[in-house]
């Protein structure tokens, strides 16, 4: 192949990529629009996906992120290609938000069913199933924390104090729902928690969720808060009650 066509070939793949960066819904069959999200599939889109944003709707429109709702864009992979084509993560990630376009990509989901989960197939990745709404949520809170601390100031938290913004992520994912104060901090003192992934954002969720719950924190406080990750687990397996 010589140069000119080599380069040629380079740059229409180049803009065939960014297309599907900036306009992803070319390239999947089904769409379905409810109040401000529209989802968008290769297969059929079940009628539960009302119920999921409506849900999806009351976890993140809380007082602590106090955020107005904006139209949000959700494309449900169900392929690891594509996934991986949109996000360039892995198999193990259920979803992500583009930093450009504030699309919300999930790797795997059953609308149906309200479940989402990870690129690899769905028998081997019980232990990462969780509710589709869920994912959802966390990713749009992602948008909504972007969107509100400013690019800049949102990387570098993601970057030395990820912990923060996962964990708000994560708290108003699963806001509401009780968690195992005992298996939390049998979780901290075990240290199995550490390499993996999963168990490392519950704890994110917990330490969130203690200084929210036990220390009334506001969400500029968290930010701002200045104790590491690991101190503040090392505070929780000294606690004897989890509320203020
Ligand atoms: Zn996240």
């Amino acid at each position: 192949m010589n140069k000119k066509r080599a380069s040629v070939i380079t740059v229409i793949l180049f803009a065939i990529f960014g297309i599907i960066k900036l306009y992803p819904e070319l390239i999947y069959l089904h769409k379905f629009k409810y109040n401000n999200y529209t989802f968008y599939s290769n297969s059929a889109i079940d009628s539960n996906a009302v119920i999921i944003i409506n849900t999806t709707n009351k976890l993140v429109l809380n007082d602590f992120i106090d955020c107005v709702p904006n139209q949000y864009d959700v494309f449900l992979c169900n392929s690891y290609s594509l996934f991986w084509l949109h996000t360039f993560l892995g198999r193990k990630p259920s979803g992500a938000s583009d930093m450009i376009t504030n699309n919300i990509y999930i790797a795997n989901a059953d609308c149906k069913k309200n479940i989402a989960c990870g690129s690899i197939k769905h028998k081997q990745i019980k232990s990462n199933e969780r509710s589709l709404e869920s994912v959802i949520a966390h990713e749009t809170t992602h948008i909504m924390l972007r969107n509100k601390l400013g690019i800049k100031n949102y990387r570098k938290l993601v970057k030395n104090e990820n912990w923060k913004i996962e964990g708000v992520c994560e708290w108003v994912a699963f806001n509401g729902t009780e968690m195992n104060v005992n298996q939390m901090i049998e979780l901290i003192k075990s240290k199995s928690y550490i390499n993996n992934p999963w168990q490392t954002y519950r704890l994110y969720r917990f330490a969130v969720t203690y200084l929210i719950q036990a220390k009334g924190y506001g969400l500029e406080d968290i930010i701002t808060y200045t104790d590491t990750f690991e101190a503040i687990l090392q505070e929780l397996t000294s606690i004897n009650s989890y509320t203020k």
